[in-house]
């Protein structure tokens, strides 16, 4: 006898939709198949939903511990589970301190434990001058690391030089464990004109990103080191990408929402809600996007989650804004609005392929020995972003009036329900997840 059976909903995984019952057993998933024999404890009807793998988001800056007034993880655990996702992994900086060494790694896990409402994991930062403390995160269980090829926008959180690169990516080789690089390359970036929206665009052109990613394959090539490229803005930065792994780079990447739905043209209606880094690219790029999604050349679609208080997203001068986007709610309903990628590539993008290149054992799939982490969502629900409905420690969003589809009906992480009927269901229950040394 199960835990749990979830009955007579369309179950969709990375490679197949269709009708199909999920068993529970000890929170993982011990059998998937139509019309399941046996009894349960306890049996939810999902006819009429999809039950998609709950989503990863593998790029998200939750602050804590250090700038809680920008976000939390409680807060941003709630709304990831409110969008369908079971698992986050955070990234090394905007906390305080930020996580370039074992102590500032135990801090965050502790405030992890205390409020996360879903499962998380962590990225270590590449520094200068922490070359050396990279075996004690890599022991503590980070899933990788993250290094800045330009400055960051954070004074505690330098770039990487071209050597404590190369540097960085040789002892990460020996760790067995990936770098994943913001990829613009300093030399092309230039001081704004002026204050203006404009001015900032033209300040940080495609070329540096273009620039960027062709050393760090370069170097890591030669270092040997896994490599992963994030917030990939532009289609022929994703063209590289799959020319490099075809020709056998061991290089994936990630785009985000934003630069599959927003132009430069777009940032001067935004405002500063809609300052990032890199920043949106011309209109006529954003066909190529979703082109690289669908093609198969970015595996992953992540939030890139970078919030902030509103006064610091407002401003007359532009340049002293702060560069970041909230969206961690709404990155699965976004995509599934478009209705340009089948459910498939959607599960895929936002879970499996995460799991996968990032070795999250048991996540990512609706299969016997997975955990039981599963989005019951109504795909015939369509609506709008909108501020009331964000649980963000500060609720509001460049996406705010942009088409959603999907009502998430009940998100379970390990066959218990975290999110249901609009509202977090229990509470700090998320556990962590390591990569094995
Ligand atoms: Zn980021």
């Amino acid at each position: 006898m199960s835990d749990l059976v979830i009955r007579g909903g369309t179950v969709v995984t990375s490679h197949s939709a269709g009708l199909a019952d999920v068993a529970v057993t000890d929170g993982r998933i011990s059998a998937v198949g139509p019309n399941l024999d046996g009894d349960a404890e306890q049996e939810i009807d999902a006819s009429g939903l999809h039950v998609f793998p709950g989503g990863i988001d593998s790029h998200v800056h939750f602050n804590e511990p250090g700038r809680t007034a920008w976000e939390t993880i409680a807060h941003g655990s709630a709304a990831l589970a409110a969008g369908g996702y079971t698992a986050f992994v955070d990234m090394p900086l905007n906390n305080l301190p930020v996580t370039i060494d074992g102590p500032a790694f135990d801090l965050k896990l502790e405030a992890a434990k205390r409020s996360s409402i879903v499962d998380f994991g962590f990225w270590g930062g590449l520094v200068p001058g922490n070359v050396n403390r990279l075996e004690e995160l890599a022991k503590r269980g980070v899933i990788g690391f993250k290094a800045f090829m330009c400055p960051s926008g954070i004074d505690e959180f330098p770039a990487c030089d071209e050597r404590t690169l190369r540097e960085g990516m040789k002892r990460i080789a020996e760790l067995d464990s990936i770098l994943l690089v913001h990829a613009e390359d300093p030399a092309k970036l230039s001081d704004p004109k002026g204050t203006t929206a404009r001015d900032f665009l033209e300040s940080r052109p495609w070329e540096a990103e273009l620039s960027a990613i062709h050393n760090a394959i370069a170097w890591a090539r030669e270092a040997g080191c896994r490599l992963h490229i994030v917030h990939v803005s532009w289609a022929p930065s994703a063209a590289l990408i799959q020319v490099a792994r075809k020709g056998g780079a061991d290089v994936s990447g990630e785009t985000c929402p934003h630069y599959l739905l927003y132009s430069e043209e777009d940032l001067e209606r935004l405002g500063g809600l809609g300052k990032c880094a890199p920043p949106f690219r011309s209109a006529g790029g954003l066909e190529a996007m979703w082109t690289s999604l669908a093609d198969g050349w970015l595996e992953m679609v992540v939030s890139d989650h970078s919030p902030s208080t509103l006064e610091l997203k407002q401003g007359e001068n532009f340049l002293r804004i702060w560069g970041g986007i909230s969206g961690c709610q709404s990155t699965r309903q976004l995509l599934l609005a478009q209705d340009r990628l089948d459910l498939q590539r959607v599960a895929a993008l936002t879970s499996t392929n995460v799991a996968n290149r990032f070795g999250l054992e048991h996540k990512g799939d609706v299969a016997p020995g997975y955990d039981a982490d599963l989005w019951l969502v109504d795909l015939s629900h369509t609506d709008v972003v909108r501020r009331e409905d964000l649980l963000y420690r500060n609720p509001f969003s460049a996406h705010e009036g942009q088409p959603i589809r999907g009502r998430t009906v009940r998100t379970l992480l390990r066959g218990q329900t975290v999110f249901a009927k609009g509202a977090v269901v229990s509470g700090s229950g998320g556990r962590v997840m390591k990569r094995p040394a």
